[in-house]
């Protein structure tokens, strides 16, 4: 591996072949060391906000089960030591050892662990991080199994990433794991695997060190490596903080960005791949923060998105204001304006707006919060919302004959769009 990937090994490395029980406990060693019980509590809660995980999902015990199934090798930077897992056929481990390896020699040139833990707070900026160490690990066992065969990378037109997670769909956990847990689960192999390849192909692996001296700052740049290559940094957005508003009944559980990747998987849970694609491209920076309420631990979630240009924000109103409607199914006094969109449910308000380049969303408050922060950002008004009559209300629920609140007819379809096929 030292002779594909050009680094030299400085210090012999461990080997170890590991058990299925060897693994699952290192799985739960690795998870409590990444991230303390609260942090973890924080991140599941913030992707139920969004609607990537089903409510009350409990991601811990789900991750133990998946990683532990998955895992066919690790490398341990504390250890300096890699495992191979017991269960798997000799000539795949050959493969898994190409692909640790990398992360070994990786590790005694970069500090692979601090490498990718330098991008924190931004958990953008540590998946595209962590996207270029799988990635790129990736891109090296595949050159491992193609000198068998005395081919090299450039003799390739394009990697065929289906290849490589064929088999990743038949696990059974992996089959019944929600949309975004598997997506995130595959992203840094597959995506990382392209833009690694793309980066190194123009000089080969002497344009390493290159990438770790200048990592790439967010998931766009790993999903469209020509925006690493032309160094495309949005500039920082901020929220308004709502803490002092809220009360200290409150607790904000997290602050942070999704990137695009992190939108696309929002978009695509209510809208399908093909939609979600293009608009999450559009991406431009984003911020969100998730609020929980102490007793209740009802959530609240509000979001800051720049689009790439004034129509692609009237796109995503568009688009995210359907996704809103099929998210949340129960709704009523719903307002639309063209660019302000707002109902009611019985978790609080939902409220889309954007101005220029820019939406913003607010769900689980209630029009008093939301016109709070439409100040903070010193947005202009909001428009007036008509007060809607008691007896206005009985009349269009006698005219539809189904009541505001109940389920339409688009119902059933909606169910099912949360339940589509997976792409892999
Ligand atoms: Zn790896």
């Amino acid at each position: 591996m030292s002779e594909i990937t050009g680094l030299a090994l400085r210090s012999p490395l461990k080997k170890s072949l590991r058990s299925r029980e060897q693994i699952r406990a290192h799985v739960i060693q690795e998870m409590n060391e990444d991230k303390n019980t609260a942090e973890r509590y924080a991140s599941a809660r913030s992707a139920e906000a969004f609607g990537l995980l089903p409510k009350g999902f409990d991601l811990d015990s789900f991750m133990i089960d998946l990683l532990t199934e998955q895992i066919a090798g690790l490398y341990d930077p504390k250890a300096h030591e890699f495992y191979v897992a017991d269960w798997i056929p000799i000539d795949d481990q050959r493969r898994v050892m190409a692909h640790e390896l990398t992360h070994a020699l990786e590790d005694q040139h970069f500090q692979i662990e601090a490498w990718e833990k330098a991008a924190r707070p931004n958990d953008d900026g540590e998946l595209a991080r962590e996207s270029v160490l799988e990635g790129s690990a990736m891109v090296a066992m595949m050159e491992y199994l193609l000198q068998e065969s005395g081919r090299s990378l450039k003799d390739l037109p394009d990697i065929d990433p289906a290849m490589l997670v064929g088999d990743m769909d038949e696990t059974p956990t992996l089959k019944k794991a929600p949309p975004f847990i598997k997506d995130a689960l595959i992203f840094p192999y597959l995506d990382g695997m392209t833009f690694s390849a793309a980066v190194l192909k123009p000089s080969g692996w002497a344009a390493l060190p290159g990438i770790f001296a200048k990592p790439p700052v967010s998931t766009q740049q790993i999903m469209h490596p020509s925006l690493y290559n032309s160094g495309k940094v949005p500039s920082p957005l901020s929220l308004p903080s709502l803490e002092k508003t809220l009360g200290l009944d409150w607790v904000k559980l997290e602050e942070n960005s999704m990137g695009e990747f992190g939108w696309k998987e929002v978009l695509k849970q209510f809208l399908g791949e093909a939609r979600a694609k293009p608009l999450s491209a559009a991406w431009d920076g984003d911020r969100y923060a998730v609020y929980e309420q102490k007793q209740t631990k009802h959530l609240l979630l509000i979001t800051r998105e720049r689009l790439a240009s004034r129509e692609q924000a009237e796109r995503f109103f568009a688009q995210y204001s359907e996704a809103l409607e099929k998210k949340h199914e129960q709704r009523n006094n719903l307002f639309r304006k063209p660019d302000f969109f707002s109902f009611d449910t019985q978790d609080g308000g939902v409220f889309l707006r954007c101005v220029e380049n820019e939406c913003v969303t607010l769900e689980g408050g209630d029009r008093a919060l939301f016109l709070k922060f439409n100040k903070e950002l010193q947005w202009p008004p909001l428009p007036e919302q008509p007060k809607v009559l008691a007896k206005e209300v009985e009349e269009i629920a006698t005219r539809t004959g189904d009541g505001m609140t109940s389920r339409g007819p688009l119902s059933g379809q909606l169910s099912q769009g949360r339940h589509f096929a997976p792409t892999l």
